[in-house]
């Protein structure tokens, strides 16, 4: 028997539930990746993720074309290319992971419906979460909607059986031999290459292990560091989750077996990220824009356009927001402390629709993911599962304060801050006008008087919210 599998956000040859299900059952797999012109088509030409893919299909490609056989890369409609080549191929069944954004469920609809009217299987599998859908349930067999009860039943269930490897490496000789094809270059998918090499950001299978175990080292050091971001305390794994350069159950697996505080507040971030996935797999009109909290989904934000834009500019007045939202757009990477802090400032000081910041985090994260997105907007929102009040509102002086308290990551995306002292640098408007000269910086000409004044805003925001949940 002939099997395709299909590689789309698991660009790895290792520990792969589709690959190895296919090797198992065929005698000969062939294996294959669409750049998909209904994604691409509405990307910038110098989208950082498509090259980050396009470095880690080359380099998968490589690696099956070592283990004697190769990846057929392909350009065009995923919907029309997969039958095509399934047809063309002669194969009797299609294996892939699984994904559960709505867009990706209609389209593997589209996909298997095609197949089957060719008489070819459509087989998906479990693979870039740890659980999913309705693996993790209340007792009562409904979804869990608010996340420690959800990461006390997953971690109740957690065991060797749900983090071993698939050892795609028992039937890898299944692989079928080929001559092998070119790979496309990156200007001919219209794509041409963005700052990323400058970023110094790891692609492909090898960048993964390498961050990895350069991660493995700190992570006992991670719930102590995991919150200021002028530390190297997180992972910088997002985005190889994202893709699949990277195999959840070895991360998770790896953290499991070392305990202690770091390893468990890690395993703890891994199982945040499957939670939002079974969200949206369970209440897919999230993704549409909805409100995870019904009472919230009109409220009637003012959407003061020029606000926004300081937003998107990183030109608030406020120093910890501008340099998150400047680190967003020079990087495509903002660490996830400085994720909540730029998200309620949006909503809770500027009164601007989570919906407008959602757009923009799709637009620049290189480890866009609509699933964590989507949840971490509406819980910087408040309108989505969070135990939290609404009328949890951060204040972002005494974030900067706390979390960037020699405003080190302030001075690096923000150098007209530079020559303010550690107590300064927090609030700049505060310094008086004498002082400001002597800095050579003046407040409202080098750098943004602040747009808005958090108190005022606070109540402002306070009475939003207090009238749309008054309508419950
Ligand atoms: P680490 O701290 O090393 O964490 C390890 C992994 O756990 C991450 O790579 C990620 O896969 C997962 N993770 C960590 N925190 C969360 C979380 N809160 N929710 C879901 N998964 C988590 N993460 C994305 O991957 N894509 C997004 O588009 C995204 N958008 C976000 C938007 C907002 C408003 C907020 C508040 C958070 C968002 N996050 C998103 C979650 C989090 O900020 C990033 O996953 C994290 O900063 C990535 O850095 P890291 O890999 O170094 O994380």
């Amino acid at each position: 028997t002939k099997s395709l599998v299909w590689f789309r956000r698991d660009l790895r040859d290792y520990d792969h539930a589709a690959l190895y299900h296919a090797l198992k059952d065929s005698e000969q797999v062939v294996c294959a990746f669409v750049f998909d012109t209904d994604i691409l088509d509405g990307l910038p030409r110098d989208d950082r993720r498509v090259e980050f893919i396009w470095e880690s299909v080359r380099e998968l490609k490589l690696a099956l074309q070592e283990r004697g056989g190769d990846l057929l890369v392909r350009h065009g409609k995923a919907t029309e290319e997969i039958p095509a080549l399934a047809s063309v191929l002669g194969v009797e069944c299609v294996y892939c992971n699984r994904d559960y954004e709505p867009a990706a469920v209609k389209r593997d609809d589209t996909v298997s419906q095609q197949l089957g009217t060719q008489g070819i299987a459509f087989k998906s599998f479990k693979d870039q979460v740890i659980f999913e859908r309705d693996e993790i349930m209340t007792k009562s067999g409904t979804p869990f909607s608010v996340f420690t009860p959800y990461k006390n039943a997953c971690l109740r269930k957690l065991d060797d059986f749900h983090l071993k490897a698939y050892p795609v490496d028992r039937y890898i000789h299944h692989l079928a031999q080929s001559a092998p094809q070119p790979m496309p270059s990156l200007e001919s998918l219209a794509f041409a290459r963005s700052n990323l090499k400058q970023l110094r950001l790891p692609t492909g299978m090898s960048g993964g292990m390498a961050l990895f175990e350069d991660f493995s080292e700190r992570m006992p050091r991670y719930r102590d560091a995991r919150d200021f971001p002028a530390l190297k305390g997180p992972s910088y794994l997002s985005v190889h989750l994202r893709f699949g350069t990277v195999s959840i159950r070895h991360l998770a697996r790896t953290a499991w077996q070392q305990g202690g505080a770091g390893a468990e507040t890690w395993l703890n971030e891994l199982l945040w990220r499957d939670f939002y996935f079974q969200v949206l797999y369970h209440h897919p009109q999230v993704a549409e824009g909805h409100s995870f909290k019904p009472e919230f989904e009109h409220i009637p934000f003012p959407n003061g356009e020029s606000l926004f834009k300081a937003w998107c500019e990183g030109r608030t007045g406020y120093p910890l927001v501008d340099a998150a939202m400047r680190q967003i757009n020079q990087t495509g990477y903002m660490h996830n402390r400085l994720r909540m802090v730029a998200a309620g400032f949006l909503v809770k000081d500027l009164l601007i629709d989570w919906r407008w910041g959602e757009r923009y985090f799709a637009e620049k994260l290189i480890d866009f993911d609509l699933a964590a997105n989507n949840g971490g907007w509406q819980w910087a929102a408040s309108t989505g599962c969070d135990a939290q009040p609404w009328f949890r509102i951060f204040n972002p002086v005494t974030q900067s304060e706390k979390f960037d308290p020699e405003g080190k990551f302030i001075r690096k995306y923000v150098p007209e801050l530079q020559p303010c002292d550690d107590k300064e640098i927090h609030a700049p408007w505060l310094i008086p006008p004498l002082r400001q000269q002597a800095l050579g910086l003046v407040i409202g000409k080098d750098y943004p008087a602040p747009v808005v004044d958090h108190a005022m805003r606070r109540e402002q925001v306070l009475s939003l919210y207090r009238q749309a949940s008054s309508r419950k």
